[in-house]
């Protein structure tokens, strides 16, 4: 009789995206570690939106302030969101310049006050004010769906169980919101949050994108999407496929990725493997290696 098939371990939804796009990326990115030694863009978008998702969980959170914080007011949870937004960017950026990187000053201040200014906003305008209830915040679903993060869980104003993943851009031009939201829309990460959800809870589920905006102009709208069960079926069977190759990744041995350009510019690691063959000596020069956050 042939053994029991065992369950996978299941990978994140941001390791698979990574993965299905150049599996040399995701052991570059995930495995090794290796970040640019320059703060880039994309190093800043993630900085920004960690502290973002922070703070906002302290503005979103179920919690009855009026017990953990006597005389509570709007002003106190601001302070509070602020407070731990400024602690999750030192803790993204102290390892950073430990290991090495380098960075402008002046866009570590732009995005404090951007974040400080968008929190501030986001607490006079909640996008979740018609919710009937919110019941989670930053709620993790376990290895079994892949670590799944969710940002808000709740029952919506049409009262069925929800989820939100709040995405904080410091700049979106409003020309490119219609876009951007559809992207985001069958983007893998959504896709993976709504059949994590289902299995989990056993029910059906409305999936949200949150999406803040602070320039061109100020934006906090919840958008809904809607997919059909097929489909969310089809995710789960993707979800275990790509965990069971992502397993295996190393002793598979090499496979380069096929394009190492994205619409955002060229793959980071593009010098380390094209020119340099992963010679870390090398990768010294333009790359940095960081311990997982929070370590
Ligand atoms: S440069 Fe190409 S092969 Fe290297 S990680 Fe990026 S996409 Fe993959």
């Amino acid at each position: 009789m042939p053994d029991q098939p065992t369950t996978p371990h299941i990978f994140s939804p941001s390791a698979i995206k990574v993965y299905s796009e150049c599996p040399i990326k995701y052991e570059l990115m995930y495995l090794d570690q290796w970040y640019s030694r320059q703060a880039d863009r994309p190093f800043w978008g993630r900085v920004a939106g960690s502290a973002f998702a922070e703070g906002s969980a302290i503005l979103n959170s179920p919690e009855n302030f009026m017990t953990a914080v006597p005389e509570c007011n709007l002003q106190l949870k601001i302070d509070l969101a602020i407070k731990a937004a400024l602690k999750s960017i030192t803790d993204d950026i102290d390892p950073f310049m430990k290991a090495g990187g380098i960075l402008d000053r002046t866009d570590l201040e732009n995005v404090k006050r951007d974040v400080a200014q968008a929190l501030t906003k986001y607490a006079n305008n909640s996008p979740f004010a018609d919710w009937k209830e919110i019941l989670h915040v930053e709620y993790g679903l376990g290895t079994l769906y892949g670590n799944c993060r969710l940002d808000v869980i709740g029952r919506d104003r049409h009262n069925v169980l929800s989820f939100a993943d709040i995405k904080f851009k410091r700049y979106l031009d409003t020309q490119y919101v219609d876009k951007t939201v559809e992207e985001y829309r069958w983007d893998w990460q959504f896709l993976h949050y709504q059949w994590a959800m289902e299995k989990y809870f056993n029910e059906p589920v409305n999936a949200y994108l949150c999406l803040v905006r602070l320039k061109s102009a100020w934006q906090a709208q919840l958008f809904e999407f809607t997919y059909n069960a097929a489909l969310i079926h089809s995710v789960g069977l993707s979800v275990g496929r790509y965990s069971e190759d992502m397993g295996h990744a190393i002793e598979r041995g090499t496979a380069l990725g096929t394009t190492h350009d994205t619409k955002f510019g060229p793959c980071a690691y593009k010098e380390a493997c094209l020119k340099l063959q992963w010679n870390e000596d090398l990768m010294k020069q333009n790359y940095i290696q960081l311990p997982p956050r929070g370590k």
